[in-house]
């Protein structure tokens, strides 16, 4: 994996269309564990303060540039990275292959009545996957229910929109509890799905 580390963070250089071909599609495919961060400014500057976050970060499988600001700092310190990869279109790359695949995601995250609307919403326009799960975000972190249901329905993705530290702190918990899954800490996004 070629790498721009970026203030102790390793960005991985990369295309979208070559991260969505040759890790997303194909770790799904192989039943690949892969533990994703969709890194902005926000979250490497937060990483400066946060050793134990840092740490989390460095040991994703996979940290990509998420928005312009990164490219820009790849730019300064003359290590361009290809483009960005911004973490919703990853969401809407990953829904719509789920879909044409008819494979199963699992949502942890958001307020409930927000989850509800998104659910809906991909049902609604991703027919062919499989909801394996939902959960809203406001519980204990440490609380079993979502990993336990994740690890009961084995889905191909686990989208985790807890905003940072909370969502990239979940998933190294608890991805060991399962063998498969792209996880992926998605920020706001289903705020933005609900609509
Ligand atoms: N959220 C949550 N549980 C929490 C805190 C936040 O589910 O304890 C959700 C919140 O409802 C929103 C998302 O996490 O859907 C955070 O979005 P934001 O845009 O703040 O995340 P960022 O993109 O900054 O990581």
């Amino acid at each position: 994996k070629k790498h721009v580390t970026i203030l102790g963070v390793p960005f991985v250089y990369i295309t979208k269309k070559q991260f969505l071909e040759t890790v997303v599609y194909r770790s799904v495919e192989k039943q690949e564990k892969q533990m994703i961060v969709t890194a902005n400014p926000e979250i490497v500057m937060y990483a400066q303060e946060d050793s134990n976050y840092k740490e989390i970060v460095s040991k994703a499988d996979y940290v990509v540039a998420d928005g312009i600001g990164i490219i820009i700092a790849s730019k300064i310190i003359k290590k361009t990275l290809p483009e960005r990869i911004p973490g919703f279109e990853l969401v809407e790359e990953m829904l719509a292959y789920a879909d044409k695949q008819k494979k199963s995601i699992y949502l942890f995250g958001a307020k409930e009545s927000v989850l509800y609307k998104t659910v809906d919403n991909i049902k609604n326009s991703y027919p062919n996957l499989t909801i394996a799960g939902f959960h809203h975000g406001y519980i204990d972190s440490f609380d079993p229910t979502v990993i336990n249901e994740v690890e009961e329905t084995q889905p191909d993705f686990i989208l985790v929109a807890l905003g940072f530290p909370k969502q990239e702190e979940w998933i190294y918990e608890n991805k060991s509890k399962l063998n498969k899954g792209i996880w992926v800490g998605v920020g706001g996004s289903f705020d933005v799905l609900a609509g």
